[in-house]
C-alpha cells in the first residue's frame, strides 16, 4: 500500500455521476421518458465535489453516465481539465440483469463513444449501475474486454443485498478472464471491512451516509494492514442537500436520504484524512498488479 509523504492512507475515489432520477429506486415513479423534462440538477454537485477535491489535493474517478456527459459537456471537460479520471458508468442507467450482451454492448459503445468524444481521451473504467455485475451477468465481462476496458469496478464482494453482491469473489484486486482465455480485466471491487466472516460493504452509498464515518475509515485501516487499496464510491447527488425529494415509500426514502444533511462536512472531514486518487493511477502503479484471477460460480437458478 502506498501512502503520501503525510502518511494519509491512499484511497481509490470514485464518484458515479448520474441524476438522482436515474436511481434504481427512482425508477417507477420517473420513467426515461420524462428525464428529459426533468430537473438537472447533477452538474452543480460536480462542482461542489471538484472545489472540494481542489481544496484537499485530491483527485478521482468519475464514472459518468453517457446521458448525463452528453448533457454536461462542459462540466466533464473540467473533471479531466483538473486531473481526474473520465470512466464510463453506462448510458441509461440500466441494470446489467436487464441488458442482453448485444444490448449492453450497444449502451457501453454509445456512452464510450460520448465521453471519448469529449474529452479526448481513452475511456478505460467501468462500473455497473447498481453494481449490477453478478454471477448471473458474468457474460459482460467478455463484452468489456472486446469493447477495450482495461478495468472494472462493480463487484461487490458480499452477500445479502437483493440486488448485487458475490459473496466468493476477493475483497483485494483481482483479473478476470475473457472466456477465450485471455486478455484480462482488472476488478477493482468497493472497499470491504470484514469482521469475523461478515464482509461489510463500507465503501459508500448508504452505508458512508447512514452509519458514522468511524465505519469507513475502520475499513480504511484495515484494507492498508491487508495491503489491498480502498475503493470508495459516492453520488453526486449525496452531496446536494436541497434536491427535491421523490415521493418513495418509507423503507427507499429512509434508505435514500437518510444523512443527506451531513455528507458534504462528512466529505470534507474524509478527505483532510487520505489521500485521495483515481482508480487508473493506481492500476498504472501496479501494472502489472499482483492479483489473482476468479472466475464467477455457475448462474444459479433464478
Ligand atoms: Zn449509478
Amino acid at each position: 500500500m502506498t501512502s503520501s509523504q503525510n502518511n494519509r492512507p491512499t484511497c481509490l475515489l470514485s464518484f458515479d455521476v448520474e441524476e438522482m432520477f436515474q436511481i434504481e429506486a427512482a425508477r417507477p415513479y420517473i420513467s426515461p421518458r420524462l428525464w428529459d423534462e426533468s430537473e438537472w440538477r447533477v452538474g452543480q454537485a460536480v462542482e461542489w465535489i471538484l472545489e472540494e477535491l481542489a481544496k484537499h489535493d485530491a483527485h478521482a474517478t468519475f464514472f459518468l453516465l453517457g446521458w448525463v456527459a452528453e448533457r454536461n459537456r462542459a462540466v466533464v471537460r473540467r473533471i479531466v481539465e483538473a486531473g481526474h479520471e473520465a470512466a464510463c458508468h453506462g448510458h441509461a442507467h440500466e441494470r446489467l440483469h436487464e441488458l442482453s450482451p448485444e444490448s449492453f454492448r450497444a449502451d457501453l459503445r454509445r456512452a464510450k463513444e460520448i465521453i471519448e468524444d469529449i474529452t479526448g481521451q481513452p475511456v478505460v473504467g467501468y462500473r455497473a449501475p447498481t453494481f449490477s455485475l453478478t454471477r448471473q451477468t458474468q457474460w459482460a465481462v467478455d463484452v468489456l474486454i472486446e469493447e477495450g476496458f482495461k478495468y472494472d469496478s462493480s463487484v461487490q464482494p458480499v452477500r445479502g443485498h437483493p440486488q448485487y453482491g458475490e459473496p466468493t469473489a476477493p475483497v483485494a484486486p483481482f483479473q478476470f478472464t475473457h472466456s477465450s482465455g485471455a486478455p484480462s480485466l482488472t476488478e477493482l471491487p468497493p472497499l470491504t471491512w470484514k469482521i469475523g466472516s461478515l464482509r461489510l460493504p463500507v465503501a459508500g452509498g448508504g452505508y458512508f451516509r447512514a452509519l458514522p464515518l468511524s465505519f469507513m475509515r475502520a475499513g480504511i485501516r484495515q484494507a492498508g494492514r491487508q495491503d489491498r487499496p480502498p475503493v470508495l464510491y459516492f453520488h453526486p447527488w449525496e452531496f446536494d442537500v436541497n434536491q427535491p425529494r421523490l415521493p418513495l415509500p418509507a423503507l427507499a426514502y429512509w434508505r435514500t436520504y437518510i444523512g443527506l444533511n451531513r455528507t458534504r462536512n462528512r466529505l470534507t472531514r474524509l478527505l483532510k484524512k487520505i489521500n485521495g486518487i483515481p482508480l487508473n493511477h493506481w492500476l498504472t502503479q501496479h501494472d502489472p498488479i499482483p492479483a489473482s484471477t476468479f472466475t464467477f460460480p455457475a448462474n444459479r437458478a433464478a
